[in-house]
């Protein structure tokens, strides 16, 4: 995984153990601008992120905590300028909320194991689901296809 934070030991893509550390903990551990949009809800500029057009076949993992997110066969070609995904990799991997800033009606969606913010989801996804989740690469790991297989199988 080409994830960049060695010193990270909360990290795994198997321990589902809830990370409700405070954002002075996170801080600590987390990459700078990984803490920007993970604990800050920053969003990344479109068009910039490392996955917006990414095709590889395999699974999208929370790079705060390994936590699998999303698979490769549930990513959509997007013109919104982020990683756009029509489904989570399972129901418990994500956590909505509403979100009204900005003078906005959106759902925030964010980590199911830490939290951590990872983008919103929008209803003009294509079928079979309609929904459009639109997510920052920054807060994404991703790892090619032998592990997706493992955790397609669960
Ligand atoms: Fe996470």
């Amino acid at each position: 995984m080409d994830n960049n934070q060695p010193t990270n030991a909360l990290h795994s893509d198997s321990d589902t153990t809830k990370l409700p550390l405070s954002n002075a903990e996170w801080r600590k551990i987390l990459p700078a601008e990984v803490y920007a949009i993970a604990r800050e809800k920053g969003t990344e500029r479109a068009f910039t992120g490392k996955y917006y057009e990414h095709k590889e076949v395999g699974t999208y993992y929370c790079a705060a905590c390994g936590h699998p997110l999303f698979n490769s066969n549930g990513k959509f070609e997007s013109s919104c300028g982020w990683p756009s995904f029509f489904e989570p990799i399972s129901k418990g991997s994500i956590i909505y909320a509403p979100d009204n800033t900005y003078g906005m009606k959106r759902t925030e969606v964010m980590c199911g194991r830490c939290k951590s913010h990872l983008g919103h989801v929008f209803d003009d996804g294509p079928p079979p689901t309609g929904l459009r989740y639109c997510i920052n690469s920054v807060i994404l790991d991703f790892d090619k296809a032998k592990k997706a297989e493992k955790n397609f199988t669960k």
